[in-house]
């Protein structure tokens, strides 16, 4: 069904930090291919002057785009600038006078979680919402209740498929390829199940600590930050049955009956981890209690899925910046022929995107052994590729759900962390640099040991935009 396209794209946030990262160099993009046709209006409280706001732009994409002078001269053209309180009226009235008559604007809450409601609540009571959509960034709550409030606020000025709730990772390339690589090759199918799958990992390290952004990071903590979103879409994509169709809405029934299927978790399925060091970063309580690593182990009650641990874990200031699945198999009858080793599958979504096939072929000589090998499809994002944020925009412009999140989703998402929310489990401390605290050996205990990916050869030295097949040597495991 096609829907009449936005006419204007509204920033609340427009001097944070998810503009300044993100959204000014999508707006390039867009611009640069002809794809942004609307004015651009940035909202906060800050009193700058619209040369303000352009320098802002102008820094942003040197530092995090790809800086293109005739294309953000023109970029530079569509922006506008209001400055004001989101709890005053006048700030609306002044957005609507900015505004000039838009029929269908689009408004981004690139703003603190904590703030939406009031937004959301000026937008409507100042008829902004009126046939307006809008786009809120993850977090979607705090929790399931807070989900659900927000829920309310945002359903009493905008029906569903008015409301865009980004979660970029569902954005990105190699996400969707999970769904192409799964579905649309027959030899998988028969083995990605219970019957051949021992357990499945998957392992999301960033180097980086809180880079200054502590006291964001103190509302929130591991679970909440990438848990509850970003790993659980990954796990609903690697275990959820074929949709019916390939439409956004066959996609998000068979998420939500993953989440669903999956047994909340307890504290018991959990390792809690901080890092040494975070309790000395700006804005954060020097008691803080709060994760910047968690690792747990999920049950899936489902026919498919019975029995198969997943375990998947998250961190800060890990060894490497790596998003890594590994769907490992069961022995095969011969273990002879192959000790301590078995099948997988190893899927690298950042910052590659790879799928490997770990396999094993004769080692050369008289002995009739198996040596590890990888058949290996690497594919380096570049040349015309979208960014996420650039595809998710130009996706909620044209009114395209497809790629964010629903609210039964978040909801059912949320009921699956619900009972380990907060302080309850013990938070551990690790070395940075570390895989975690050693502790964290207890969720993979009696299956296998975590995974560690290390950087990857061919990743490293090949450069473009590429794809490859070829067998390497298995890597690094702990
Ligand atoms: P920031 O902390 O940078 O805040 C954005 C802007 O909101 C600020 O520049 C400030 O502008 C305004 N603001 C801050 N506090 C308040 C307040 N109490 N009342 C009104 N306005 C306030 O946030 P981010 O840009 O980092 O994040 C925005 C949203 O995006 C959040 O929901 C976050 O969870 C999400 N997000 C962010 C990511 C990132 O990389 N930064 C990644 C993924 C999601 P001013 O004072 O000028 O009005």
């Amino acid at each position: 069904m096609s829907t009449p396209p936005t006419d204007a794209l509204v920033f609340f946030g427009a001097t944070g930090d998810l503009v300044y990262k993100k959204i000014f160099p999508a707006l390039q993009a867009m611009e640069r291919r002809g794809r942004l046709k609307v004015p651009v209006i940035g909202v906060a409280r800050s009193g700058w002057t619209i040369e303000q706001f352009r320098t802002r732009a102008r820094k942003s994409i040197e530092e995090h785009g790809s800086f293109d002078a005739a294309t953000f001269a023109r970029l530079a053209e569509r922006l506008r600038y209001v400055s004001g309180d989101y709890g005053q009226p006048a700030t609306y009235a002044a957005l609507r006078e900015v505004l000039n008559g838009s029929l269908r604007p689009l408004h981004y809450l690139a703003i603190p979680p904590s703030v939406f409601s009031k937004v959301i609540d000026g937008l409507g009571q100042s008829g902004g919402a009126r046939d307006a959509r809008v786009i809120l960034e993850k977090p979607f709550g705090r929790d399931l209740l807070s989900a659900r409030a927000l829920s309310v606020v945002l359903h009493t000025f905008f029906e569903e498929d008015r409301i865009f709730r980004i979660d970029h990772y569902l954005g990105k390339e190699a996400v969707q390829n999970i769904l192409v690589f799964r579905f649309a090759n027959t030899f998988l199918e028969p083995v990605w199940n219970r019957d051949f799958v021992e357990s499945v990992q998957i392992t999301m390290a960033e180097s980086l600590g809180v880079e200054g952004r502590g006291g964001f990071y103190e509302e929130s903590g591991a679970i909440r930050d990438v848990i509850q979103n970003h790993m659980l879409q990954i796990v609903g994509f690697l275990a959820m049955e074929s949709p019916l169709t390939t439409s956004h809405q066959s996609i998000r029934d068979e998420q939500v009956k993953v989440f669903r299927s999956i047994r909340p978790l307890g504290s018991g399925d959990l390792v809690r981890g901080q890092f040494r060091g975070y309790r000395e970063e700006k804005g954060v309580a020097r008691d803080s209690k709060v994760e910047t690593f968690a690792a747990a182990r999920l049950h899936i009650d489902s026919a498919r899925w019975d029995g198969v641990p997943f375990l998947i874990r998250a961190g800060k200031r890990l060894p490497t910046t790596m998003t890594e699945v590994l769907v490992t198999l069961k022995r095969p009858a011969f273990s002879t022929l192959c000790p301590g080793e078995a099948n997988y599958v190893r899927l690298r979504l950042s910052p590659d995107v790879t799928i490997a096939i770990g396999a094993l072929v004769k080692r050369s000589g008289q002995e009739l052994i198996g040596e590890p090998t990888e058949l290996k499809v690497l594919h380096r994002p570049g040349g015309d590729e979208m960014e996420a944020y650039e595809r998710l925009l130009g996706d909620a412009m044209a009114g395209d759900g497809t790629l964010f999140a629903s609210q039964d989703e978040v909801e059912a998402a949320w009921a699956v962390v619900q009972p380990i929310l907060g302080t309850g489990t013990p938070v551990r401390e690790y070395e940075p640099g570390s895989w975690g605290p050693p502790e964290s050996a207890r969720i993979t205990e009696g299956v296998c040991s975590w995974n560690c990916p290390a950087a990857d050869a061919l990743a490293t030295k090949e450069g473009g935009d590429q794809k490859l097949i070829e067998g390497v040597s298995r890597q690094q495991r702990t």
